[in-house]
């Protein structure tokens, strides 16, 4: 593939989108053409990939890890949504400023709903049990790993009947573990971040996903190139649509790379 068309900044969700999760297997050719996608732009514009998702930044050497069994190494992360690490050599370090403010913010909403979210913690572990606690002292109180995959998706409608309509929290399932993640800072704020950061115009962002949390940064607010993979849910699908963006007919990688090659062979 020669691409025709600058992309400066790729915004790629990593659950559901870059990695298909659970035990659904996805072919590793979807991952090499993804790669050579890749070498393609940044040798031909020094295009940046930054892999920008929910999970904790304690999961990062891990998502790192998926990342290199396929051979690919992001020049950004962003985890929590919005906290934002920068590749140099093997090692990623932190946007301090940025990150620092995004923690006070996420401290401050913590703060105005704590009572809640502990009478809601207290209930959860009255009727599991077993339920193991991740969240520590983390800055995410409410996160659980569950036994079952029926008592997390339990526990994960609950979370989304009781904080429906809320603009402070985010609830995520992966598999068995669900948490309550403070919206601190969104996606579309950490793509727009680092556009400017690499003097990327809007029009030359790309972004993908598939979940709730990825439509701020499916918004032309924050990027001129939108897609969401198959997969993705509904309002997502709406999103897209709505920002004229593209909707792949592969799920997960295959529709990452489907939605790239559409953009990069589209004449700007
Ligand atoms: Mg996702």
């Amino acid at each position: 593939m020669r691409p025709a068309r600058r992309i400066a900044l790729i915004g790629t969700d990593f659950d559901g989108t870059v990695f298909a999760g659970g035990d659904t297997m996805v072919s590793a050719e979807h991952y090499r053409a993804f790669r050579r996608q890749l070498q393609h732009l940044r040798g031909a514009f020094g295009t940046h990939w930054a892999v920008v998702t929910g999970r904790h930044v304690s999961a990062m050497p891990l998502l790192l890890n998926e990342l290199l069994m396929h051979g690919l190494s992001p020049d950004f992360m962003v985890m929590e949504d919005a906290r934002i690490y920068r590749r140099r050599g093997s090692r990623f370090r932190p946007f301090w400023w940025w990150n620092f403010s995004i923690w006070l913010r996420r401290r401050r909403q913590l703060a105005r709903h704590r009572e809640r979210v502990r009478a809601t913690m207290a209930s959860i572990q009255a009727e599991h049990p077993t339920a193991v606690s991740m969240g520590g002292n983390r800055m995410i109180d409410l996160w659980y790993e569950f036994d079952a995959d029926g008592a997390a998706v339990a526990v994960e409608r609950r979370l989304l009947d009781q904080f429906a309509g809320e603009t402070d929290f985010f609830v995520f399932r992966w598999g068995r573990e669900v948490c309550l993640a403070p919206t601190a800072g969104t996606k579309g704020e950490a793509v727009r971040r680092l556009a400017s950061e690499l003097g990327a115009h809007r029009r030359d962002v790309f972004t993908i996903g598939d979940g709730q949390n990825d439509i701020s940064m499916l918004d032309p607010v924050a990027a001129g190139l939108i897609a969401c993979v198959a997969n993705a849910q509904d309002e997502v699908r709406v999103a897209v649509e709505r920002a004229k963006g593209f909707i792949a007919s592969g799920q997960h990688i295959a529709g990452v790379v489907e939605a790239l090659h559409f953009y990069a062979q589209k004449k700007a």
